[in-house]
């Protein structure tokens, strides 16, 4: 498999987490709505599943709806907040530096008429509660903040802002794309005072095609998907058994070892700094924050160009984020970093099951596209 770096664009599944899903397929394969023993079986087991993944999260099973993905229960929330606000207000606050699952529902809430302020980021890549408190008005009906940058790894101060809205008596939902924090940063939807959060399987070892949503208990959204009233009402469509079966499992398992892996992804993080830094023209670009993400750039080379050498040598790391596709980021954009500096912007991330030689690896190929490659003349 080579060097696997890429750990913020999507994780392997993990054994335990596949073996898990065959199962569901192979032996527990009844449709959770069925009133034959086959059938509730499976929705008794999903009913465990959700205990599992809700224990992770740190709330209660009925707070927690499947969804297919962190995109889905990021739509969700912004769609039915404001559909709940909407005799409040029409307001929305979100950040600048949010994923497109975020900024995009928000873009087209502008299109319908919608006021959306984005909140720019400090030098530090994170948002200042001075701004989002300027930003707080009566009219307000929904906050949108992330808990880590998918691209930075800044952790952004979600309860500040929980506290902020109801010091203000604002009547603002609060919701959190917590897709790239769940298992990376400890947290539970109750300390950080937030009624809607989203996360996502393929970021903790689960499958792809697989997400959650948290609702606070007492908030009653509209619903995700209107049909046969699967998951209490707000999300129909037949619980895909295999797929919640693993991101269970690994959530579990992940929220087991969860003090281990985030020790070894900050020891990791600390000797990849250590390493890359020794590399001519390399600058970190925010040392600190979550421990699983170090965006790096390596001044004056184009990131696309360093990238394929690199996957040439079976290192993996991304160029930005993966959900780009070739376009500028918009979050190292918003940090209005010098052109040069954004252009070889690189994303280097960890998992638990990452090693020192993954990043020795990454070290010696960078120093090699150092030398070797030409420095872009833009
Ligand atoms: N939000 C953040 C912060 C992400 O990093 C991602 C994925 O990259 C998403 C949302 C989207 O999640 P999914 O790929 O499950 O749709």
């Amino acid at each position: 498999m080579g060097h696997y770096l890429d750990n913020a664009a999507t994780t392997p599944v993990r054994p335990e987490a596949a073996q898990a899903a065959l199962e569901a397929m192979t032996e527990g394969w009844g449709n959770p709505s069925a009133r034959y023993d086959l059938g509730t079986r499976a929705a008794d087991q999903v009913k465990l599943w959700r205990a599992d993944v809700a224990a992770a999260m740190g709330c209660l099973p009925e707070e927690v709806i499947f969804t297919s993905c962190g995109t889905e229960s990021d739509n969700w929330a912004i769609q039915a907040a404001v559909q709940l606000g909407r005799h409040k207000g029409r307001h929305i606050i979100t950040t600048a530096i949010e994923h497109s699952a975020v900024l995009n529902p928000c873009k087209e809430l502008e299109r319908q008429g919608y006021e959306v302020t984005y909140l720019k980021p400090n030098r530090r890549g994170t948002i200042d509660l001075e701004d989002l408190r300027a930003a707080l008005r009566p009219d307000t009906i929904l906050v949108s903040m992330m808990l880590v940058n998918n691209e930075l790894g800044t952790v952004l101060p979600v309860a500040e802002t929980a506290k902020a809205i109801k010091d203000a008596k604002c009547p603002a939902l609060l919701h959190c794309d917590a897709v790239q924090g769940f298992l990376k940063v400890p947290f539970t939807p109750a300390q950080l005072g937030v009624d809607m959060l989203s996360i996502s399987g393929h970021k903790i070892h689960a499958p792809k095609g697989i997400g959650a949503m948290y609702i606070r208990k007492g908030l009653k959204l509209p619903p995700m998907i209107l049909g046969g009233g699967q998951e209490n009402g707000l999300r129909s469509g037949t619980e895909p058994t295999a797929q919640i079966a693993a991101l269970a499992t690994a959530a579990k398992l992940g929220q087991a070892s969860l003090e281990r892996d985030l020790r070894h992804m900050e020891e990791l993080k600390a000797y990849a700094v250590e390493r890359l830094t020794a590399i001519p023209g390399l600058n970190v670009l925010v040392p600190d924050g979550a421990p699983h993400i170090l965006p790096i750039t390596l001044t004056g080379y184009k990131s696309e160009v360093v990238v394929r050498f690199l996957s040439d040598r079976g290192i993996y790391v991304s160029a930005g984020s993966a959900c780009h596709r070739g376009k500028p980021s918009h979050v190292y954009a918003a940090l209005k970093l010098p052109k040069k500096q954004q252009d070889g912007v690189l994303r280097v991330s960890f998992s638990y099951d990452t090693t020192r030689e993954d990043v020795d690896a990454l070290a010696s190929g960078l120093a090699a596209a150092h030398d070797q490659l030409f420095p872009s003349l833009s």
